[in-house]
């Protein structure tokens, strides 16, 4: 079901009215890793609108490495990203970790997201299938691109077509990015499947100077749309502030992108 042979026309996903896929301009998906307070996600929900942000992204439920870290704030975060992405006028996007509360993410969510952690969790990609919301499916950090098509084909066999691809880096023997950026799986995907696919620069290199040149190279390569942390004061973020951008990084980055856009 996700493959070109199968369905050779590319598939545009729409998320709250923004229009994803081949034939689009590429989106911008921002916004802090995790919400953290009501101030926090309504002032960046604000800045990234103000710069040109197509979506907001933020963390209620996080899945992080060990139990003693910041979790996230679970529903109440829910209800503060939607409350922050109505206020700015932008679709949300957040992750959903279980298949027992997808209903309730749905409920508050434009777009649904997989974490790389959870690529093959495949009770949770089935219940997505079910969801009738679109799906964000990040590939696994270790995962191959069969494996990562094969982990989409479970949320269409369910149902859901509408499922976008995020190529957020992969664990390699180099320690000196956070992961290593797979940037040649853009195009790669793009004559494999029909389905967008979009890229995390933030995740894929854990560094906040990175993040301009590599969402550059993402949307050279293809990309339907990069996904990219943004915090108001990212040295006091509670999860992945080195790789988060200041609201002036992140207007900066949005300023640089528009004479790309006449290329793309
Ligand atoms: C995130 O988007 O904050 C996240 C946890 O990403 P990943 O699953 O790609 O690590
Ligand atoms: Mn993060």
């Amino acid at each position: 079901l996700v493959s070109r042979a199968f369905h050779p026309q590319a598939s545009v996903v729409t998320v709250g009215g923004v229009r994803i896929g081949e034939g689009e301009r590429p989106v911008v998906t921002a916004g802090p890793c995790a919400v953290e307070s009501e101030e926090q996600i309504i002032k960046t929900a604000l800045a990234v609108k103000k710069a040109g942000a197509n979506l907001l992204r933020g963390g209620a439920f996080k899945p992080r490495t060990g139990p003693h870290t910041f979790q996230g704030l679970r529903e109440e975060g829910l209800l503060l990203l939607s409350q922050a992405g109505k206020e700015a006028g932008l679709p949300v996007v957040t992750e959903v970790m279980s298949p027992d509360t997808v209903g309730l993410v749905a409920e508050h969510a434009d777009l649904l997201q997989v974490g790389a952690r959870n690529m093959q969790n495949f009770d949770l990609l089935r219940e997505l299938g079910r969801s009738g919301k679109p799906v964000l499916l990040k590939r696994g950090m270790s995962a191959t691109i069969e494996e990562f098509l094969a982990a989409a084909e479970y949320i269409l066999a369910e149902g859901n077509p509408n499922v976008i691809l995020c190529e957020r880096g992969i664990r390699t023997f180099e320690t000196a990015t956070r992961n290593t950026f797979d940037l040649s799986v853009i195009p790669l995907i793009k004559e494999l499947s029909h389905l967008p696919i979009m890229a995390d620069p933030s995740h894929a290199t854990g560094k906040r100077s990175l993040v301009p040149p590599m969402s550059k190279a993402a949307l050279v390569a293809g990309a339907h749309g990069i996904l990219v942390e943004v915090h108001p004061e990212p040295e006091k973020a509670l999860s992945d502030g080195p790789q988060s951008l200041t609201f002036e990084g992140f207007d900066r980055l949005m300023e640089e992108l528009k004479p790309l856009y006449a290329y793309l």
